[in-house]
């Protein structure tokens, strides 16, 4: 970037009128001193996030056009064309106001000292904002279009200047400003947030946790907006067998595009997933983009999930509106997914339920049915398998998951075993056991990588025919 200030400014008076203007600036000194209060108490450094500000040394006074508020400091930023936005924020008035009508009057003033001054203007370009003051409420009306479909009651507002323009403008400020002058980027920041106060708008300017971050691009005027995902905490319970906890791809196309002939253009293996069943009826009714499913851990897909169900987070992303009563949404999933998946004890909740639900372990009780050939004695059989109450069992990564979890000795605890039924060839047991243990490889032993297990125990082979979870025991 060239510099802007013309060459031999300040020189026209000689240097004996100069200090005497300079001198007699006293009286600016009580402003002065009430700007560094003011500006120490509204830290202006804050209300931004993208932060690529800087400071530069002072640099030592030019005799030739000091700094503002001399009137001979006024004349040179008004002769290398400051426009009424940046006079008022460099001038060191600051408290006769911020606007540009602030500055127009100091301009003023003056031009009546010096009736030359107008015609020394050498642009009306302002090398300290490049008029970007004058795209204020250009860039608050791009803002409200992109938004005007998006509920929001908080906003973390950022905008990115060209690095070139704020050294520039920081050296020129350095240089020519009064000291404690207010940097460009805050005061652009500043005449956002009043001019969306003008419009009345309901909107609260936070630096955290905001419903939408807006980013500005200075230089394109381009307007980013990041709808802040929302988070439903709740608990679900799975009904049906065959239903996946998150949405599953399909293995043809990997869900690419619009799918392929083996998942019929679905792009999913399975058409039900818990993620969808609740996600998309919620999903819709606050016009989001998608969700994400965490869950405090998972069952199989043939495995039932019922009692008081698992506890789920989840992730509404870009949703355009955030408050529904949460028993609408629960009442969407009813109707959404009848006899597949209930939705109890759903409320609003923060990002950090989603590692407190994934990092919790809790006990689990199970109903596990399977077949048992050639027991001759019902009642041996059930001392057998009672005798796995309060052991503590080994199990080394099961087969069927050893391809995506690393092979590894679980030490987990039977904790109790609650019922033992007979029906024909077929056993029924109720048990309850730690977070993470394997209970089909329980029962059949996994080709004995689970010891002791009730296939062992029993001393026949063991078939697993169904598992329901009937309990999370969290709290
Ligand atoms: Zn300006
Ligand atoms: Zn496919």
């Amino acid at each position: 970037m060239q510099d802007r200030e013309p060459e031999g400014t300040g020189n026209e008076l000689d240097e004996e009128d100069e200090w005497q203007l300079y001198a007699s600036a006293g009286y600016a000194s009580s402003e002065l001193e009430a700007e560094e209060k003011d500006s120490e108490e509204d830290k202006p450094g804050e209300i931004w996030f993208d932060g690529d500000d800087f400071d530069s040394e002072r640099s030592t006074v030019n005799w030739d056009s000091p700094p503002c508020p001399a009137p001979l400091g006024i004349a040179h930023v008004i002769k290398i064309g400051v426009c009424n936005h940046c006079l008022i924020r460099i001038s060191g008035f600051r408290s006769r106001g911020s606007g540009p009508d602030s500055g127009a009057a100091i301009r003023e003033e003056a031009l009546l000292r010096d009736r030359e001054l107008q015609s020394k203007i050498t642009q009306d370009y302002c090398p300290l904002c490049e008029n970007l003051f004058e795209d204020i409420e250009n860039i608050v009306d791009r803002l409200f279009d992109t938004l005007s479909d998006t509920d929001f009651s908080t906003m973390q507002f950022g905008i990115h200047l060209p690095k070139d323009l704020l050294q520039e403008e920081d050296r020129i400020r350095s240089k020519y400003g009064a000291p404690g002058s207010y940097h460009l980027k805050g005061a652009i920041v500043e005449s956002i947030h009043k001019r969306i106060r003008e419009l009345d708008k309901k909107v609260d300017f936070v630096k955290e946790k905001p419903d939408v971050m807006v980013l500005v691009d200075g230089l394109t005027l381009r307007v980013d907006v990041d709808v802040r995902p929302i988070f439903l905490y709740g608990r679900y319970r799975k009904l049906s067998r065959g239903i996946p906890q998150t949405r599953w791809p399909c293995r043809a196309c990997r869900g690419r595009a619009l799918g392929c002939e083996s998942c019929e253009g679905t792009g999913l293996q399975y058409l039900d997933s818990v993620q969808d069943l609740i996600g998309e009826p919620i999903r819709e009714a606050l016009g989001a983009e998608d969700t994400s499913f965490h869950g405090m851990g998972r069952e199989d897909i043939d495995v039932r999930c019922l009692g008081s169900g698992r506890p789920f987070v989840l992730e509404v992303k870009r949703p355009s509106r955030r408050k529904l009563p949460v028993e609408d949404l629960v009442e969407m999933v009813k109707i959404n997914a009848p006899g597949k998946v209930e939705v109890d004890n759903l409320k609003w909740c923060t990002r950090t339920k989603i590692n407190e639900v994934k990092q919790s372990r809790s006990e689990k009780t199970y109903m596990i049915r399977f077949r048992a050939e050639g027991i001759d004695d019902n009642e041996i059989a059930e001392q057998s398998i009672l005798s796995l109450e309060g052991q503590v069992i080994d199990q080394e990564t099961p087969k069927r998951v050893s391809h995506r979890r690393a092979a590894k000795t679980r030490r987990r605890k039977i904790t109790s075993i609650d019922k033992v039924s007979f029906e024909g060839e077929e056993v029924e047991i109720t048990l309850r056991c730690e977070a993470g243990t394997y209970v089909k490889e329980l029962v059949h032993s996994d080709e004995g990588r689970t010891t002791p297990s009730v296939q062992s125990v029993l001393g026949k082979d063991c078939e697993v025919v169904r598992l329901d979870v009937l309990e999370i025991h969290a709290d």
